[in-house]
C-alpha cells in the first residue's frame, strides 16, 4: 500500500496492518501524525519519518485484512509468512493464524469452536 492508501483506509475505519497482526497504523490526533502500534506492548514508533514522506517499512508490507474478500479455508490452504488472517463464520471476528496444522479453533470473539472448513480466510 502507498501512503496516501494507508492513512485514507485509516481514516475510513479500516485496520491496517504492517509485517503481521501485532501491528497497526493508527492516527494520533492530539500530534496530528499516523504511527505503528505494536500490539504487544503498545510500543509506537512514527509511520514516516521526519522527512514525513519515508515510511518505516516498505509499502508491500502494509495490508488491510480481507481487502479482496474471503473464501473457504480448504484442505490445501496455506498460511502466508506474515500469518493469515482468518474470519469466523458465526460472528466475523478476525483472528491471525500461522500454520493450519488445526482441525478446528476456538473463536476469540464468541468463543465457540469452529471447524477448520468452516472458517474464512483472506481471498
Ligand atoms: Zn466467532
Amino acid at each position: 500500500m502507498k501512503l496516501a492508501e494507508i492513512k485514507t483506509a485509516v481514516m475510513a475505519g479500516e485496520t491496517v496492518h504492517w509485517a503481521s497482526d501485532a501491528y497497526v497504523v493508527i492516527y494520533a490526533p492530539r500530534i496530528e501524525q499516523f504511527l505503528i502500534k505494536c500490539l504487544l506492548n503498545d510500543h509506537c514508533i512514527g509511520l514516516t519519518w521526519k522527512d514525513g514522506v519515508t515510511m518505516n517499512g516498505k509499502p508491500s508490507q502494509f495490508f488491510v485484512p480481507f481487502q479482496k474478500g474471503s473464501k473457504p479455508v480448504t484442505p490445501r490452504s496455506r498460511a502466508k509468512q506474515r500469518g493469515t488472517f482468518i474470519k469466523c463464520p458465526r460472528c466475523e471476528h478476525i483472528g491471525c493464524i500461522n500454520h493450519f496444522s488445526w482441525s478446528a479453533l476456538t473463536c476469540q470473539g464468541c468463543k465457540q469452536m469452529v471447524d477448520k472448513y468452516d472458517w474464512q480466510q483472506e481471498a
